[in-house]
């Protein structure tokens, strides 16, 4: 997509940093990665619940709401995934300046894809979270019925089935949602973001 003309960026009179320091907290992205049913949605929205009750300002994006509305002209080709990718990059970055951490909850199996989000947000402001999980574990948890749906080939383009998922070379974190509970997986993340004063 070419870049528009004409268009001159405005700053705004309130900086990140007023915002930041309003919230008394900083303001990131935690990027939850894996397949579908690895429990990105259930791990975003468990932790969201904690920092609320740490009066720590936050917002889950989640995929189908995602594309329920922004997205929803967006298909499942590759083209269109890192389309998909790339608003709810801008869009993160938006709340992020706004001094609020995001947690998004999407499957984005294309490395490329989150190197660019890593790009669009900045590299000190995205934290990315594998969310590690076999795909027979998923298949068999099967939350939506996606899995049941894409072997009966309902579902094109399919990751892990169709369509390939790209595991994180370097993650910030890796939570095996196989092996430890929700809490479990929850505590892990809140430790890291302690541990690098996040939080
Ligand atoms: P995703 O958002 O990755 O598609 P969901 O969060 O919608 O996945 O679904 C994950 C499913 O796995 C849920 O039904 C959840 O209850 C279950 N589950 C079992 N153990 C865990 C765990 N440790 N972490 C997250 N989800 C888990």
């Amino acid at each position: 997509m070419s870049k528009p003309h004409n268009i001159i960026w405005h700053d705004s009179s309130i900086t990140k940093e007023d915002r930041r320091k309003q919230n008394n907290h900083s303001s990131f992205v935690l990027w939850f990665t894996g397949l579908s049913g690895s429990g990105k949605s259930t791990i975003a929205n468990t932790l969201a619940k904690e920092l609320y009750d740490r009066n720590i300002r936050n917002y889950v994006l989640d995929g189908d709401n995602i594309r329920n509305g922004l997205n929803r002209d967006l298909s499942f080709s590759d083209e269109d995934r890192t389309e998909n990718i790339r608003r709810i990059s801008e869009v993160s970055k938006l709340f992020v300046d706004n001094g609020t951490v995001v947690l998004t909850a999407f499957i984005s199996p294309f490395l490329q894809d989150r190197e660019k989000a890593k790009a669009i947000v900045s590299e000190e402001e995205f934290i990315e979270i594998f969310v590690s999980c076999p795909i027979e574990e998923c298949e068999k948890r099967d939350p939506k019925g996606l899995y049941g749906k894409a072997r009966k080939g309902e579902i094109p383009d399919f990751t892990g089935i169709d369509s390939p998922y790209e595991e994180p070379i370097s993650p910030a974190l890796t939570i095996h949602t196989n092996e430890q509970s929700v809490t479990e997986c929850v505590v892990v993340i809140l430790n890291y973001l302690k541990y690098r004063k996040l939080i």
